[in-house]
């Protein structure tokens, strides 16, 4: 049966979305629809926008420790929660159901890791400082989301704003807004004061009136770099809104002479494949040194042919498929143009039945116009595919990676600890991993990238940090003060003439 999500919730109520009607669909499914309803107008958007401000400077001064119990309580509703939330986050977008049961479940562990980051914001006090530095709340923050952690990547952004006193609106992806409407009811289970969570559906026309919104003080982005860029151009006359964007891969695995191979086709696999390489951390580039190639490549598209796409809501599918209609076509167009451009294939692009299923492929950089590969591993693809190339060595690595503008995970397969430490030296990346699978990523250390894939760190160890600014206070006892060698006198003979006219 077809359920029917709400528009929204903003200042403790639910709204009817006024705004334009979509559906979401079941990939796994011939797209069938799963969920449908409006999305919210501008003026709903301003609704929200206002609740969130009218909240702020109540919340900000709720002492800390009572806004930590609050998100903390979110332990007692979880268990039954994500057993609802899970098989609709799969049938919205097809993420296999134990991936979804992750995800989901992971939600207290967020709000425990982003607590102790926000008792461990830095003094920012230097030895000998005429006063103190104290953090601030922004006020209002805006959080966009994307569909392939439906509800990890706004509750990432949501529970930090949230501790460090902000308060918060939040768009969940438009391809999954009955798993966004169930996060909203999870949050309604919590104390929170009315207007301190607000929320509304809609696709990229309610991004864009939320992100552009004057009355926000910080926008928490992740999706698309084409969307983020969108983002900071709506922004330009609002240089005093943070506006953090945690954005798209290229990721590549790096595999040197001497990396153990069953661990590197291990995490390579794995990194291509899990969310059908729908991650942002997904690796999507292989780099391999050419005095182990041949093995390399023998081995590891023969572990990539044994991985079937299948149907996510069996517990052993190791894939599923690509999330939307839209993915799925443009996917296919990609594939087309490898062909038609003569791109070799190591291992053939192939559809699966019923959807948006697709077989892991790998491409390899032979016989082919310098100018069509650059064209191929620039950009991201968001499917299981590996652009795949042969090195000479780590410096012909480096060159090769500076093909593509993203810079967020990066693996290096090696057993040496000194070429490891070279990579994190002179490469450019947010996350290194080594001997692990660029999908490895921890919320006890930063999360984010460089170039095209980010700026600041919302997310993560650092959160607290972005979701909230330091003020400088200083002060001097009342009435002291070291007469200035040229403004005393000036003000002292004003004083001593104001005492003779007395
Ligand atoms: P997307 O950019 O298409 O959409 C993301 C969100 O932005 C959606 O909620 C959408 O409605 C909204 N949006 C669309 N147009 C907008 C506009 N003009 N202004 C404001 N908001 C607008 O991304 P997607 O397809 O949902 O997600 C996939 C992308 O997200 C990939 O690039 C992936 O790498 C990236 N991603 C990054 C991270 C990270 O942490 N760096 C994590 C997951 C996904």
């Amino acid at each position: 049966m077809t359920h029917q999500f709400r528009g929204g919730w903003i200042g403790g109520r639910w709204i009817s979305g006024e705004g334009e009607p979509f559906s979401s669909r079941n990939p796994a499914s011939h797209f069938s629809i799963v969920a449908t309803g409006n999305g919210a107008s501008e003026a709903q958007v301003d609704e929200a926008v206002q609740a969130a401000k009218q909240a702020a400077p109540g919340w900000a001064q709720t002492p800390y420790n009572e806004r930590k119990a609050i998100c903390l309580a979110i332990e007692q509703f979880l268990d039954n929660w994500k057993e609802r939330c899970a098989p609709v986050m799969t049938r919205e977008m097809g993420k296999p159901l134990r991936e979804a049961l992750g995800e989901a479940g992971s939600l207290l562990g967020k709000v425990r890791v982003s607590a102790i980051a926000q008792e461990s914001l830095p003094s920012l006090q230097l030895p000998g400082a005429p006063g103190t530095t104290r953090w601030k709340a922004h006020g209002a923050i805006g959080i966009i989301g994307p569909y392939n952690y439906p509800v990890h990547l706004i509750h990432t952004h949501l529970i930090p704003a949230l501790l460090a006193g902000n308060t918060v609106v939040y768009k969940p992806s438009e391809i999954t807004p009955w798993t966004g409407e169930l996060y909203g009811e999870l949050l309604n289970q919590l104390d929170l004061p009315e207007g301190v969570v607000n929320w509304v559906q809609g696709g990229g026309s309610v991004g864009a009136a939320l992100s552009a919104h004057p009355g926000l003080d910080g926008i928490a982005f992740t999706g698309s770099w084409a969307t983020g860029r969108k983002i900071l151009e709506a922004n330009l006359d609002q240089p005093g809104k943070l506006i953090a964007l945690e954005m798209g891969g290229r990721n590549a695995a790096v595999v040197l002479e001497d990396a153990h191979l069953e661990q590197t086709v291990h995490e390579i696999v794995i990194g291509a494949c899990l969310t059908a390489g729908q991650r942002c951390t997904a690796t999507s580039r292989v780099l391999v040194h050419s005095e182990i190639a041949d093995r390399f490549i023998a081995l590891l598209v023969d572990a990539l042919k044994r991985v079937e796409p299948g149907d996510p809501t069996d517990g052993d599918t190791l894939m599923g498929p690509l999330a939307t209609e839209g993915a799925f076509l443009r996917y296919q167009s990609a594939m087309e143009s490898l062909r038609s451009n003569g791109v070799q294939a190591l291992l053939a692009h192939r559809n699966g039945s019923g959807g948006g299923f697709v077989y892991p492929s790998v491409h390899v950089d032979k016989d082919i116009h310098p100018d069509v590969w650059r064209a191929y591993v620039r950009e991201e693809l968001f499917g299981p595919n590996i652009a795949l190339e042969v090195i000479d060595g780590d410096e012909d690595a480096l060159e090769r990676l500076s093909w593509s503008p993203y810079g967020l995970s990066q693996s290096i397969f090696t057993g040496s600890s000194a070429r490891f430490a070279w990579w994190v030296e002179n490469s450019r990346s947010g996350i290194f991993n080594w001997n692990r699978s660029t999908n490895n990523a921890s919320g006890l250390l930063p999360f984010g990238g460089v170039g095209q894939s980010g700026n600041f760190r919302p997310a993560g160890a650092g959160s607290a940090l972005h979701n909230s600014y330091p003020v400088a206070v200083l002060q001097k006892e009342h009435g002291a003060f070291d007469p200035d060698p040229r403004f005393g006198p000036l003000v002292r003979a004003t004083f001593a003439q104001e005492k003779e006219t007395a």
